[in-house]
């Protein structure tokens, strides 16, 4: 972080200092909410939580070299106290990021802002300093934590931002406002929560809205909702996508024999083709969105295809391809799902397992409210369709639903199976499994699938 005084915080968050003998002390970073990572410069955020309470651990965090404490109460080593800790939080983050010299760049959507975010940091790092958010820490506490890591040195701020109703993404957008802001598709993840697509679409647009008029709005012109977004920004809209009107396109796309995307690139100053080490085909919507970024933000076609062709995922569970020495694929997918990436990852199961025994081992979608039956139905079906050689649907009754689905396409009967846990799963493949044999692991997040796909990998 850029180093601030004690006092410059203690003003700027509106709070109260207690035990502080020196308040021209500087805090250097970073902050922290984890008492782990403290240390030496650190202020250690700390939040009363149901179980665990952040202020126990102050007097140990300061001991070991942490600067001070932010926290709701004085707990006898230097706090700033303040009534409400994530709006303090918040109001740092806004402090920080005016006098950072970065831009920054937020990207919010139904599926896919980790591994755009990842992608687009891999592309901007190669040409200026860039800090993101780690993992998939993008909501009103992970995302000014992300700003507040930002240096003098950083160039590029790039922002994963959540959202689980009308609002949020306001809110974020507050704390950090983006020049540059990104928005992937409007799928139906949480789509329980908002109520539906329109609402989804609402939420997610509120990043257009806050951009300035000096801002870039970048848009899936293949997504009919980000499309229409282009009218709630006075930002310039940059559009990317397969269509052929978009300012940043691709051309010729294919999967090679591996079934990693290859494409030619066009931006509007130049094309350059581009093989990606990342699986599966919805990854060639996450490049375009990447390239449109780096293009805005001065970057030539060659130098983003080479990015993007070297790019490979920094979060784990994602399209992770793994060989067992014995010749079985394993395509670890577990991190999270929802109809669209169930869709993309079944395509790539696909491409990747073409002319070899394909399994798709898949759990439940969380949080599709009354499209669950009909979603997990066709998830099913495209199994089936896709020719993928046997379904194990894992789980309660969205495990049956999945199944049902394959077996009302047709055709299968044993080749689709549905057994209650991931241990069933597990001991199935063991014994099934032949090498040679491809399997793509995945459900949603609460499923808890990767243990499935960690077991396969012990196997081997
Ligand atoms: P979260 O809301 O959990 O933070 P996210 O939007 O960050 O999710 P990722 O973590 O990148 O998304 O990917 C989640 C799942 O969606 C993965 O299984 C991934 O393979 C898949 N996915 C990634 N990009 C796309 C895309 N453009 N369209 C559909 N699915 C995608
Ligand atoms: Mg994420």
């Amino acid at each position: 972080m850029i180093a601030l005084s004690l006092a410059e915080i203690a003003e700027v968050v509106g709070g109260q200092t207690h035990d502080i003998p020196d308040p021209s002390v500087q805090v250097t970073g970073p902050v922290v909410r984890d008492s782990r990572e403290a240390g030496p410069g650190s202020l250690f955020v700390a939040f009363a939580g149901e179980r665990v309470d952040g202020h126990d651990f102050a007097a140990a965090v300061v001991e070991g070299g942490a600067v001070a404490v932010l926290g709701t109460r004085p707990v006898g080593v230097p706090a700033i106290v303040v009534d409400d800790v994530q709006n303090a939080l918040g109001a740092l983050a806004r402090h920080v990021v005016r006098r950072l010299g970065a831009t920054l760049v937020a990207l919010t959507g139904s599926a896919g802002k980790t591994s755009t975010k990842d992608l687009i940091a891999q592309v901007l790092r190669r040409k200026a300093p860039t800090v993101f958010t780690p993992g998939s820490l993008n909501n009103e506490i992970g995302l000014p934590l992300t700003a507040l890591s930002a240096t003098e040195e950083t160039r590029f701020l790039v922002l994963e931002m959540g959202a689980r109703g009308i609002g949020h993404i306001r809110y974020l957008a507050g704390l950090t406002p983006p020049k540059v802001g990104l928005v992937l598709n409007v799928g139906s993840a949480h789509i329980g929560e908002f109520g539906g697509r329109e609402q989804i679409a609402q939420a997610k647009g509120e990043l257009v809205e806050a951009l300035p008029e000096d801002g870039t709005a970048i848009l899936n012109a293949d997504d009919p909702y980000v499309r229409a977004m282009a009218s709630r920004t006075k930002a310039k809209v940059i559009f990317f996508g397969e269509s052929g009107e978009a300012d940043v396109r691709a051309e010729n796309v294919r999967l090679t024999d591996t079934g990693q995307p290859s494409f030619r690139l066009h931006t509007p100053s130049g094309a350059s083709d581009v093989t990606m080490r990342l699986y599966g085909e919805h990854h060639v919507s996450n490049a375009l969105a990447a390239a449109a970024v780096a293009h805005e933000l001065g970057m030539s076609a060659d130098e983003i295809a080479v990015a993007l062709s070297e790019a490979g995922s920094l979060s784990r569970w994602r399209m992770e391809v793994t060989e067992r020495p014995d010749g079985v694929t394993v395509v670890n997918d577990a991190y999270n799902a929802n109809p669209e990436s169930m869709r993309a990852a079944l395509r790539a199961l696909a491409a990747i397992g073409k002319g070899r025994r394909t399994w798709a081992v898949l759990g439940k979608m969380a949080e599709l409210g009354d499209e669950a039956l009909a979603e997990h139905d066709a998830v099913g079906r495209l199994a089936v369709r896709l020719n993928v050689s046997k379904l194990v649907a894992v789980g309660g009754r969205e495990a049956a639903w999945l199944q049902l689905g394959a077996y009302n396409e047709g055709s299968w009967g044993e080749e689709s199976v549905h057994v209650s846990d991931a241990q069933a799963a597990v001991d199935l493949l063991r014994s099934e499994l032949r090498p040679g044999d491809v399997v793509l692991v995945k459900a949603s997040r609460s499923v808890g699938l990767e243990s499935v796909a960690q077991a396969l990998m012990e196997t081997g």
